[in-house]
C-alpha cells in the first residue's frame, strides 16, 4: 500500500443519526481511511449527544466549521414530539441545519448528480441545474391577515423617531385577505455573494429571475442588488472565468430551463427556491441522488446529503438486515469537503483523491452495480440489485 496522502489542515466533521450514521462509518472505513491521513475536528451531532450536551456540540460545531472552512455533515434528526419520545428527550432541539445556517449566514445550493443510465424526466437536460436558494424572508416571514369587511388596508414605516411613511394597500369594499413581506439588503447581498462564490467554484454560469415588471420596487431591489454585486465585486472574476451572469423574468426562466441543456446555476428567490429545488430534484430521478452545500458570504463551506437519515432503513438494519441505502450522496459530501480542503491548502493528491472516489462511485453506478433506489429507476434495469455493503465494495475494487 503506497504512502496515504496527507491532509495539511484539518475539516469539520459532524456525524449524525440512524441509517446514515451507520453508512458514515463504513464510508470511511471502506473508502477513505486506507489512503487518506484524514485530519477531522470530530463532532457527534448524534440526537443523544446532542440531548447530553444540551446543543452545546451543535454549535460548537458550527464554530469550528467557521474557524475551519470547511465542514461535512452527515443527516441528522430533527426532534419532534414522536422523536422526543423515541430518545426520551428533555425537550425539543433546534434543528442542527438551522443552526448551522443561521450560524454561517448560508445558503444551500443543491445539485443533482447525474448518471446516464438514469434519464432525467425532461430530455433536453444534460448537465445538472443547480438551485441556490435565497433562505431568507419573503412569505416564510409575512404577516397575514383576513380582513372580516370593507376599511382600508395600509403599510406603514414608523422609523426611530416616530415618523411615519404609509402606502395604501387596498380600499376593501367586501371580505378578504392581505400579507405583508419583508427582506434585507444585507441578507440580499450575502445571498447573491454566496450565488457568484459558488458559481465560481463549480464553474456554472448564474441565471437569477424574479417579477420585477411587477413588483417594480420589491423584486426591483433584488434585481439592483444582485447587479451592484456583480458589477462591484464578482464581474472581473467571472469574465476571467467565462461565466456569464443573467437576468430574466422567473415565468421566462421557467420556460427556459424547460428546453435547456441544464449546466448553469438558478438563483431563486425564497419561495422560487422551494417550488423549483423540488421540481428538479423530483424530475432529476432521486433524492438520494442530490447533495447540498452550504456557502456563506466568507466563503466558508459545509457539505452534505440532501436526503434524511433514512429511518425505516434503520429500523430493518436493527433487525438485522442488510439494507440496500443508497450512500452516494454522502460519499458526495466526503468528496466536496476533501477536494475543498485539497484546493485550499494547496495539495494537489487530496483534491485527485476525491475525484477519483467521486468518479467510481459513478462508473460503479454506470457499470449497473447500484442499491435499490436506482435501480427501479434504471434503463436498463440492473441484473442484481445491491446492498449497501455490496454497493461500497464494488466502489472500493473500483477505486
Ligand atoms: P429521508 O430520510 O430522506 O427518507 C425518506 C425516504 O426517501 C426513505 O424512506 C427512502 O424511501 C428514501 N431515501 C432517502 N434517502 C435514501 C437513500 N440514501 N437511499 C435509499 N432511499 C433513500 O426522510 P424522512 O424519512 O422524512 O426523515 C428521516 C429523518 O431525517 C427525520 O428525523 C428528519 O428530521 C431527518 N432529516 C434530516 C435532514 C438533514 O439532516 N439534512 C434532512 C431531511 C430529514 P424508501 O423507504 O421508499 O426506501
Ligand atoms: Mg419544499
Amino acid at each position: 500500500m503506497p504512502n496515504k496522502i496527507i491532509m495539511k489542515t484539518p475539516i469539520a466533521e459532524l456525524d449524525g443519526d440512524e441509517m446514515t450514521r451507520i453508512l458514515w462509518g463504513l464510508i470511511k472505513e471502506m473508502l477513505i481511511l486506507p489512503r487518506v491521513d484524514l485530519k477531522t475536528e470530530y463532532f457527534d451531532l448524534g440526537i443523544e449527544n446532542r440531548e447530553a450536551t444540551g446543543d452545546q456540540v451543535t454549535h460548537d460545531a458550527a464554530q469550528a466549521i467557521a474557524r475551519l472552512g470547511v465542514g461535512v455533515k452527515c443527516a441528522t434528526i430533527t426532534s419532534n414530539t414522536a422523536r422526543q419520545r423515541e430518545y426520551k428527550l428533555s425537550k425539543l432541539h433546534p434543528s442542527p441545519n438551522a443552526t448551522i445556517r443561521a450560524a454561517l449566514d448560508g445558503t444551500v445550493f443543491r445539485r443533482p448528480i447525474n448518471v446516464s443510465r438514469i434519464r432525467p424526466t425532461v430530455s433536453t437536460w444534460k448537465e445538472p441545474i443547480v438551485i441556490g436558494r435565497h433562505a431568507y424572508g419573503d412569505i416564510y416571514r409575512g404577516a397575514e391577515m383576513i380582513i372580516p369587511g370593507p376599511g382600508t388596508v395600509e403599510l406603514v414605516y414608523r422609523d426611530l423617531q416616530g415618523r411615519e411613511e404609509r402606502r395604501m394597500v387596498a380600499d376593501m369594499k367586501e371580505p378578504g385577505i392581505v400579507m405583508g413581506i419583508h427582506n434585507l439588503d444585507d441578507s440580499i447581498r450575502n445571498f447573491a455573494r454566496a450565488c457568484f462564490l459558488y458559481a465560481l467554484d463549480e464553474k456554472l454560469p448564474i441565471w437569477f429571475a424574479a417579477k420585477d415588471t411587477i413588483s417594480q420596487t420589491y423584486d426591483g431591489r433584488f434585481k439592483d442588488l444582485f447587479e451592484e454585486v456583480y458589477q462591484q465585486e464578482f464581474k472581473e472574476r467571472c469574465d476571467e472565468a467565462g461565466l456569464s451572469y443573467y437576468y430574466t423574468l422567473i415565468d421566462d426562466a421557467v420556460a427556459r430551463v424547460m428546453k435547456h441543456q441544464g449546466g448553469f446555476l438558478w438563483a431563486c428567490k425564497n419561495y422560487d427556491g422551494d417550488v423549483m429545488s423540488d421540481m428538479i430534484a423530483s424530475a432529476a430521478g432521486s433524492l438520494a441522488m442530490m447533495t447540498s452545500v452550504l456557502v456563506s458570504p466568507q466563503g466558508v463551506f459545509e457539505y452534505e446529503a440532501a436526503h434524511g437519515t433514512v429511518q425505516q432503513h434503520y429500523y430493518r438494519w436493527q433487525k438485522g438486515e442488510k439494507t440496500s441505502t443508497n450512500p452516494v450522496a454522502l460519499i458526495f459530501a466526503w468528496t466536496g469537503a476533501l477536494a475543498k480542503r485539497g484546493e485550499l491548502d494547496g495539495t494537489p493528491d487530496l483534491v485527485a483523491f476525491a475525484r477519483t472516489l467521486r468518479d467510481a462511485s459513478l462508473s460503479t453506478i454506470e457499470e449497473g452495480n447500484m442499491t435499490g433506489d436506482l435501480a427501479n429507476l434504471s434503463n436498463p434495469r440492473p441484473e442484481k440489485v445491491l446492498n449497501s455493503w455490496e454497493f461500497l465494495e464494488k466502489v472500493k475494487e473500483k477505486l
